[in-house]
């Protein structure tokens, strides 16, 4: 899957959201949306500290790969619906930032034929 129908997709699922709860305002949809990115990502550290061991023994006995990858794709999701709140062109600012970090560290830039099909 692209980046272009990841956003859409998730579109998609922003729009059911917004008219299923719908907020007062973009300003109070943009808050929730980051707080949920928060929220997923506190789930997601829950998750990588059980792996490690540094959790309650009850935690650590239910841990299983699923739910950390599952906690994973949640805040990778959230953060996809904060930028259709915050009208963030995903792949735009993406590009922007791997070839702002190539230039930082002198990388060369990646070949381009590669295939992103995917
Ligand atoms: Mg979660």
């Amino acid at each position: 899957m692209q980046i272009k129908q990841l956003v859409a997709e998730y579109q998609e699922i922003a729009d059911f959201l917004n008219t299923r709860w719908p907020l007062k305002d973009e300003n109070q949809r943009v808050f929730a949306r980051t707080m949920k990115v928060v929220e997923e990502l506190g789930e997601l550290a829950d998750e990588i500290l059980t792996s490690m061991n540094l959790q309650r023994n009850s935690k650590i006995a239910a841990f299983s790969r699923e739910n950390l990858e599952d906690e994973f794709a949640d805040v990778f999701a959230s953060l996809i619906l904060l930028s259709t709140e915050l009208h963030i062109d995903v792949e735009a600012v993406i590009k922007k930032k791997i070839e702002f970090t190539r230039e930082r560290f002198e990388m060369q830039a990646r070949a381009e034929n590669h295939s992103d099909k995917n």
